[in-house]
């Protein structure tokens, strides 16, 4: 699944394999700390906009390297809180980042906190039954420069809404690696983009405010455990029993309860931070009483947060979102246990915003133009 690109994306380089690509073509090392300033604080989007450095360097760079390796090809945008970006891969693959903005009183929809939730993979081969991205499995991974990438589309798109008070800053406040893909299978390139995006050469992001999900990858969430970012936790659970989760995570079949519990508790305890297990409910799957009853007990076990998801309809597959009463049930047994606990209200409904389904959508219409 390894896909090597014509030329390597100046957004997956380091401060240190830019400085040495540099000085093994002759420039001093100062130079990379300007190239990567006029990436990620000026946000140029050319390399003749680099405006301080000779153009025989100049075109050295566009012949070494990509500067951006995708392109904006679609946006959706819902209700103006939510907006979907379609970005086109240089060997022509899909993958989608969302802006979900967070409306605050009193402060225009510019101005209200955003958070970023990136793609890791193109496609997924964790099968997730209730998952558009899973559906036509995985079809490679997502360099780290091609991750590091989806923010920077975010920083010119919102840099075009509203100009930025403080140059220096990322245009958006968290970040979730939560679109389509398994971050932790794919980790090392995870790490790199989000050491990229966390240093002060980069975008410089606080650990603190990126969020890995996963499915339950137990060897790699214990790897995790030991990365000096402090990178926050989420876990998608999505059942409180091995019986209701091995029906829609075939994930819970290699790792099952009794191994991703400890490796949670592993995390949050080297980390000493809350993890959040992401509960995405689905009628008559995961949203009965005793589910609510068991995934009290694994939370208050693990003192982590809930974060409960009503499920987003998918093309083609036929799970349901239960009804509000329901949804208000089950989240009042953990909110009787003083489980800390969210019921997320819908954002981006209208705009395929459950993981992949714009892609798939855009794949569909793509074959059928092809084959008419
Ligand atoms: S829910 Fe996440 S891990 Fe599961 S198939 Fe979808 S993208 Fe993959």
């Amino acid at each position: 699944m390894k896909y090597t690109p014509a030329k390597p994306p100046l957004t997956g380089e380091t401060l240190e394999s830019l400085t040495a690509r540099l000085r093994a073509h002759g420039e001093p090392a100062f130079r990379a700390r300007q190239i990567l300033d006029w990436l990620y604080k000026k946000r140029v989007r050319s390399w003749d906009g680099m405006t301080n450095l000779s153009k025989p360097l100049r075109a050295w760079l566009a012949e070494t390297f990509e500067l951006i390796p995708s392109s904006l090809v679609l946006r959706k945008q819902s209700e103006d809180v939510t907006d979907k970006l379609l970005l086109e891969l240089g060997d022509k693959s899909l993958i989608e980042t969302v802006i979900i903005r967070a409306p605050q009183e009193g402060v225009g929809v510019d101005q209200s906190r955003k958070t970023i939730c990136i793609s890791t993979q193109v496609g997924c081969a964790m099968a997730c039954a209730f998952c558009a991205s899973g559906l036509a499995g995985l079809k490679r991974d997502l360099e780290a420069g091609e991750i590091v990438a989806q923010l920077l589309h975010v920083c010119h798109r919102e840099d075009e809404r509203s100009p930025r008070a403080r140059p220096e800053l990322a245009s958006f406040d968290n970040i979730v690696v939560m679109g389509m893909g398994e971050p932790l299978a794919n980790y090392d390139a995870v790490i790199r983009a989000l050491t990229i995006v966390n240093a002060e050469w980069g975008l410089g992001f606080g650990a603190r405010r990126i969020t890995l999900s996963t499915s339950g990858l137990v060897p790699k969430i214990l790897k995790l455990a030991d990365e000096p970012l402090g990178f926050r936790l989420a876990i998608s659970l999505h059942g409180a029993t091995d019986e209701v989760r091995e029906k829609i995570m075939p994930v819970n079949r290699a790792f099952p309860l009794a191994k991703l519990i400890p490796a949670i508790r592993t995390f949050s305890e080297k980390h000493g931070r809350m993890v959040t297990l992401e509960f995405i409910l689905i009628e008559d799957i995961n949203d009965s009483l005793e589910q609510a009853e068991k995934l009290r007990d694994i939370a208050r076990d693990l003192h982590a947060h809930v974060n409960l998801i009503p499920y987003n309809s998918v093309a083609g597959l036929p799970w349901k979102r239960p009804s509000l009463t329901r949804q208000e049930r089950f989240a009042d047994i953990l909110r009787a246990a003083r489980i800390s606990v969210t019921l997320r209200r819908e954002k981006g409904h209208d705009i395929d915003a459950a993981c992949g389904q714009l892609r798939l959508r855009t794949e569909k219409e793509r074959e059928l133009t092809t084959a008419g």
